[in-house]
């Protein structure tokens, strides 16, 4: 994931506000946590000039199959149902103590990931602590896939 600057090198830096933020370095930071889009820079979207650097934020940030508003893919492919990620969460640990908080199935209807046919689902992404104003880079899940099914774009 590049960072903030780079991200902000790649913007029109020309702070015209017609995204709706203040500067291009405010919509640089949104846009990891995705709480605004490429496209909502319309002289990115529309200007010839700035073609290539929109097509690198789209690769970066653009919608890619099956991601979710976080940015988190799972790829299901790859998933073998093993449970490690829905006892891992600190969020499933934390809304689910009796389930997936102690090492089992999920209880609770309030966890990210929880196994149904043998594949892992992901649901209630926004409570991910990758998400929102607060969020660190948790790598929890990711960590304790012995597949590497879970991705962060
Ligand atoms: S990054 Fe952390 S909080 Fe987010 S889904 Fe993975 S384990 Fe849960
Ligand atoms: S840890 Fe990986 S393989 Fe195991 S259930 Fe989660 S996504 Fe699937």
């Amino acid at each position: 994931m590049a960072n903030v600057m780079e991200i902000y090198q790649l913007l029109p830096k020309t702070n015209c506000k017609e995204c709706g933020k203040a500067t291009c370095m405010a919509f640089a930071v949104d846009l990891p946590g995705r709480k605004v889009k490429v496209d909502d820079c319309p002289p990115l979207m529309n200007e010839a000039k700035y073609k290539a650097n929109y097509e690198k934020l789209l690769e970066m940030f653009g919608s890619v199959k099956d991601v979710t508003e976080t940015g988190l893919i799972v790829h299901n492919e790859k998933c073998i149902g093993c449970g490690n990620c829905v006892v891992a969460c600190p969020v499933n640990v934390a809304n689910d103590p009796l389930g997936a908080g102690s090492g089992k199935a999920p209880t609770s209807d309030k966890v990210i990931f929880k196994v149904e046919d043998g594949v892992v689902r992901a649901r209630n992404v926004q409570e991910c602590r990758r998400f929102g104003d607060n969020r660190i880079l948790c790598v929890a899940c990711i960590d304790t896939c012995p597949t590497k099914a879970i991705e962060f774009v």
